[in-house]
C-alpha cells in the first residue's frame, strides 16, 4: 500500500495514522448536564516511515519557534506579562506555523491537518454519512 502523505512511497503498518471518526448515537440534556453517546471508529491512514519521520521534525520545529518566542517575550517582558504572553505566543505560533509547513511543502507531503484527514477517502465517506471529525460535545 502507499503512503497517503506523499503519494509515492510504500505505507509502513509500524508509522500509519490512527484517525478517530465520531457519529452522535443519542443525546440528552437534564438541567445543566448534557450527555453525549456516540461510537467511535479509527480509520487507519497509510503513512510511510519518510513522512512520519518528517510530520514528527515538523512538529519539533513549531513547538521550537512557538516556545521560544513565548519565553522570549516573557522574560523581557515580565512588568506586563500578559500582553508579553499573547504577543510572543501569537509571534511563535505564526513563525511556528510557518517553518512547520515549509518543511512539508519542501517535500511535497500533506501536513497533519483537518484538510488532509477530510479528503482521505476512506475518512470523506465516513463524513458523507454523518461521521464527524471532531469528539461530540468537545
Ligand atoms: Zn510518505
Amino acid at each position: 500500500m502507499q503512503c497517503y502523505f506523499c503519494d509515492t512511497r510504500p505505507a509502513d503498518p509500524q508509522t500509519k495514522v490512527e484517525k478517530p471518526v465520531y457519529q452522535l448515537t443519542k443525546y440528552s440534556h437534564l438541567l445543566v448536564a448534557r450527555r453525549f453517546e456516540f461510537s467511535v471508529l479509527k480509520v487507519d491512514i497509510p503513512r510511510c516511515t519518510e513522512c512520519s519521520r518528517l510530520h514528527k521534525k515538523g512538529k519539533k520545529t513549531f513547538n521550537w519557534w512557538f516556545w521560544s518566542f513565548l519565553l522570549t517575550f516573557c522574560i523581557f517582558g515580565l512588568p506586563i506579562i500578559v500582553v508579553a504572553l499573547i504577543l510572543g505566543g501569537a509571534i511563535g505560533y505564526l513563525l511556528g506555523r510557518m517553518f512547520e509547513k515549509k518543511i512539508y511543502t519542501r517535500n511535497k507531503i500533506k501536513p497533519l491537518t483537518k484538510r488532509s484527514f477530510e479528503t482521505y477517502p476512506p475518512i470523506t465517506e465516513k463524513l458523507l454519512q454523518g461521521w464527524t471529525l471532531k469528539k461530540p460535545g468537545s
